[in-house]
């Protein structure tokens, strides 16, 4: 089990989803445990792989979610497949769809836990921007998501499952590869992926494989807060590219709106970065800065930031996000101008930074809005338990004055 800085340790769930009628759950096995669910339920040795690989792609290249589908499987090996086995996408709660073409889809497992997914349509691309937990357990000040009390890893299944919904809604499967909606996938949902990295792993190689969804790796990007163990991994074992949520360039700073900077100091997460396995300028890696007004905004910061990745030697690029408000939040963008100023300050020490334009506002869709409806529902149900209590108390004392 991973510890996260502040002790909070994230549940677990069980590597197998088990569905309700007590079938397994295909969604999320790797290819080696495809071959042992379908060796298990008597299916011969010898057509073990054949099958394995059939199905493979029915689910992942063709996104069938029924064995009868599976026309090149025959009819017997098909019903043992239905005895045993489902394959099933996760309930989608709500899908919203924003005026600019944004969709964002709130996704309930089968636990009754909830995260959410967005997809994000550009001119040359269409980004899904994918959760890894329900949750998070690192408490960014300025973030929604770390606002959560509930906090769980999502298995690999469930992960996947939000590529397979995506695709569905977009009706992507018939033309699998050349009619690509999704062609880009960031891990900057709900999360941090790299306190789910067996999940993340898992879930990135299946939507990665190249019998099935076959996205490549130069087109997923991984966004840490700056878990620093397992930055290197992230490199090493899964390939993909990497962004890293800087927002401050001073320690003071950066631990009070991010406390994984208490364990994790700047200069240890910039010498991760000057590590990163592939990091070259043809793949450099992306600092997230959100712009808080009177926080980190400042001209100073802008030419600290320069400094700093320039002494680290960086092949860096620097997103800036205008801060995305939610309802309670301590924190405000800062102005257009200095937005402006900052950028063009970064930009003239020759490191790109552009400004991101956001997406989906009228859908709460934004970077750090994400935050489960069940989540804001047992808000107003605490609300409500309060007033109840209130009433309580009320009636208690009203009681007393009477008694008394
Ligand atoms: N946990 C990971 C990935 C998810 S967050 C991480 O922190 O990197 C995706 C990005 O949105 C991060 O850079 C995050 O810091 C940023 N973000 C969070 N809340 C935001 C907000 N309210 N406005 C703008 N960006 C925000
Ligand atoms: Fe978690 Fe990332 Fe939000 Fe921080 S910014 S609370 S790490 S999701």
């Amino acid at each position: 089990m991973q510890v996260t800085p502040n002790g909070h340790e994230p549940i677990i769930s069980p590597r197998l989803a088990i569905d309700a009628d007590g079938k397994t759950n295909l969604l999320g096995l790797d290819r080696e445990e495809l071959k042992t669910v379908i060796a298990e339920i008597g299916v011969p040795e010898k057509q073990v792989r054949m099958r394995a690989n059939q199905v493979w792609s029915w689910v992942y290249h063709h996104g069938v979610a029924s064995f009868d589908d599976m026309s090149n499987v025959s009819k017997d090996v098909r019903t043992k497949l239905a005895e045993h086995f489902v394959i099933k996408r996760p309930e989608i709660v709500e899908a919203q769809y924003s005026n600019d073409g944004t969709r964002k889809y709130l996704i309930r497992f089968a636990d009754g836990n909830e995260a959410e997914a967005v997809y994000i349509p550009e001119e040359d691309r269409g980004t899904l921007c994918v959760s890894s937990q329900v949750g998070c357990t690192l408490n960014c000040k300025f973030c929604h998501t770390g606002t959560m009390r509930l906090v769980r890893n999502l298995t690999a299944g469930e992960i996947v499952a939000q590529m397979m919904i995506a695709r569905d809604d977009l009706d992507e499967w018939k033309n699998p590869t050349a009619g690509r909606r999704v062609t880009n996938i960031v891990m900057m949902g709900m999360g941090e992926p790299l306190y789910n990295f067996d999940n993340v792993k898992k879930a990135l190689e299946i939507i990665m494989d190249d019998q099935g969804i076959q996205l490549s790796r130069r087109r997923i990007t991984l966004s840490t807060s700056g878990v620093v163990p397992h930055m290197e991994r992230c490199g090493t074992e899964i390939g993909v590219n990497l962004a890293v949520s800087l927002h401050a360039v001073r320690d003071d700073v950066r631990s009070d709106i991010m406390p994984i900077n208490k364990k994790y100091s700047l200069d240890q997460v910039l010498t991760a970065c000057a590590n990163y396995p592939g990091a070259h300028n043809a793949r450099r890696i992306t600092f997230e800065y959100a712009m808080l007004k009177g926080v980190n905004d400042s001209d100073a910061d802008a030419r600290e930031l320069v400094r700093l990745i320039r002494k680290y030697k960086l092949p860096a690029k620097v997103n800036l996000i205008p801060f995305n408000p939610w309802p309670g939040t301590a924190y405000e963008c800062s102005d257009w101008d200095q937005i402006q100023r900052f950028s063009d300050i970064v930009y003239e020490g020759g490191i790109s930074a552009p400004i991101r334009t956001p997406r989906g506002r009228d859908i709460m869709a934004a970077c750090g809005q994400l935050k489960s409806a069940s989540e804001k529902k047992s808000k107003a149900q605490l609300a409500r338990e309060a007033d109840a209590a209130m009433h309580v108390q009320e009636s208690d004392s009203a009681l007393g004055w009477v008694t008394g």
